[in-house]
């Protein structure tokens, strides 16, 4: 059994309860529940982005999985869908996002810098893979790689802390 504690906001009363994040004990009127556990009101009360990748490993790893996979598919969908319908810009800003959504959410919606990184590069990959021989070359078209700006763009927007 522990020692009782003092709430920090209220040092004449006693709880057993402390917050998950700072560890300072806080009462019942003081605790609030949040999915990570009983936090303080100034924690729980952080912004999404001040817990920004703050990501557990395995949604870590969920996101580094779904950036390759979208990776890999982007590859096929650049090479074989986007640039051969009109519109290139339009739906390479929707592809970027959608991919950006997907990512996102692998990563338990937590958004923050390694969604952020994974997300983007991921996006950008099937631009190189397709248009890498033709920037090399010097013939690739420039809509081609302001498509690719574009769905970078809209992939790391989808990460956004909202
Ligand atoms: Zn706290
Ligand atoms: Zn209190």
């Amino acid at each position: 059994m522990s020692e009782p504690m003092h709430c920090y906001r209220h040092p004449r009363r006693e709880t057993r309860v402390s917050c998950a994040t700072c560890g300072r004990p806080i009462c019942t009127e003081c605790m609030r529940q949040t999915e990570v556990g009983i936090k303080c009101p100034e924690d729980a009360r952080l912004p999404r982005g001040a817990r920004a990748g703050a990501m557990k490993p395995n949604q870590i790893l969920k996101t580094l999985l779904a950036g390759v996979g979208i990776a890999a598919v982007g590859t096929f969908v650049v090479a074989y869908v986007l640039f051969a319908l009109p519109f290139t810009l339009l739906i390479s800003a929707a592809a970027g996002y959608g991919a950006g959504t997907l990512i996102n959410r692998a990563g338990g919606r937590n958004g923050g810098p390694i969604a952020i990184l994974v997300s983007v590069v991921a996006t950008a990959v099937p631009f190189f893979v397709v248009l890498g021989p033709g920037v090399l070359e010097g013939v690739v078209n420039p809509i081609r790689l302001v498509a690719m700006v574009i769905a970078m763009i809209a992939a790391g927007v989808a990460n956004r802390q909202l």
